[in-house]
């Protein structure tokens, strides 16, 4: 068939997820996550009421799973692992969902950030919202896109110079044994419940500047993200466009959340592709636009992808809690023993 009796599909972005079958996976995906997260803060929310009611009252159980907030006593936590071969008790599910997140990038590109990651699914929310007030995607200039976009390098640089480069083993063993260490989780719930004025109105701003740009944190300042987006380049997989095939439409790069001209390559190669395949959904010409792994020509089923995607990761927690490291060693009294330095605000989340 000639390319011009192909008719381009007009798609705005804000259907896909109605109308694309994986789109609705991913979204289903997002939402079980957003789910298992919010009963976990809600979980830990009422473990730290009984731990400041001094163990009175109806006892819960801590959730290890909240340490999945804590990457940066996560890659410390992984950086004592790798000095010493074992793993520490303190926050053992930290790590645990740290190296499982940087395992999915190696295989899965980014594919936490538009499958599992809660943060990038409220972004996402917040971006279709957009979609919906001004019925087109605003992206800044392109010199400073790219300033912004170095941002969360320039991020994840202080905190791999500040803990790798500035920590040797012994320091390393030191402060994850110390008092601060042990209940930074507690912490992290009191910066949200007993949030400043100056914290409220920065996470404000970053609400109302991810109205205005898609994906704001994600594309500018996280450095997960970026961490993520540097070993994405190792995956086996990409996004291929047969040129022969391509009907030059535009849908593909007209819903590509991270701005990247799918439409103008051979292969997405972006440290901005979070694998939320509505370019590979949207495409409407048979074998054009496919996931391969490289050095294959055959296409690999972008849901089979993603739903491997979505086991790996929830698998690998679920096996971590029945069989692995995954519940730290600090009894409930030695948390109350604490308490009283995280309530007189010795210790601050920084
Ligand atoms: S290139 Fe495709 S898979 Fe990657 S972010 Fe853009 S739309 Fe999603
Ligand atoms: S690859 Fe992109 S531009 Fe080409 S036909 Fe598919 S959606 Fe259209």
């Amino acid at each position: 068939m000639h390319k011009t009796e192909l008719q381009p599909a007009v798609l705005q972005p804000i259907d896909l997820r109605e109308k694309r079958p994986n789109q609705k996976l991913r979204f289903a995906a997002q939402m079980f996550s957003a789910i298992i997260n919010i009963w976990i803060g809600v979980q830990f929310y009422l473990f730290v009421n009984f731990l400041e009611n001094g163990g009175q009252g109806w006892e819960v159980s801590r959730p290890p799973g909240v340490e999945g907030w804590l990457p940066i006593g996560a890659l410390v936590s992984l950086l004592h692992f790798l000095y010493s071969g074992v793993i520490n008790n303190i926050h053992p599910a930290g790590m645990i969902i740290f190296v499982v997140i940087l395992l999915s990038a190696l295989f899965f590109k980014k594919g936490f950030c538009s499958w599992v990651c809660p943060v990038g699914f409220i972004s996402e929310i917040l971006g279709d919202i957009a979609d919906r007030l001004f019925g087109r995607r605003i992206k800044p200039p392109a010199w400073l896109d790219y300033f912004l976009r170095s941002l969360k390098y320039v991020i994840l640089a202080f905190f791999l110079w500040a803990v790798v480069y500035q920590m040797d083993a012994a320091s390393i063993e030191q402060f994850l044994y110390t008092d601060y260490n042990k209940v930074t989780d507690i912490l992290m719930l009191r910066f949200f419940t007993d949030i400043t004025m100056f914290s409220l109105s920065v996470i404000s701003l970053l609400f109302i500047f991810s109205l205005i740009v898609r994906g704001f944190w994600c594309r500018y300042l996280c450095p997960y993200g970026a961490l993520l987006g540097l070993i994405s380049f190792l995956s086996p997989t990409r996004i291929v466009r047969n040129e022969k095939n391509c009907i030059d439409c535009s849908s593909c790069a007209t819903v590509c959340p991270s701005f990247i001209k799918v439409d103008k390559v051979k292969q997405v190669v972006s440290d901005e592709c979070t694998g939320c395949m509505a370019c590979v959904d949207v495409c409407p010409v048979n074998d054009t636009l496919k996931l391969t792994i490289v050095g294959k020509k055959n296409r690999v089923s972008s849901l089979k992808w993603a739903a491997v995607l979505v086991l790996f990761f929830w698998g690998s927690l679920f096996a971590a809690k029945l069989w692995g490291p995954w519940e730290n060693s600090i009894s409930n009294e030695e948390y109350i023993r604490q308490m009283p330095t995280v309530t007189g605000g010795q210790f601050v989340h920084p």
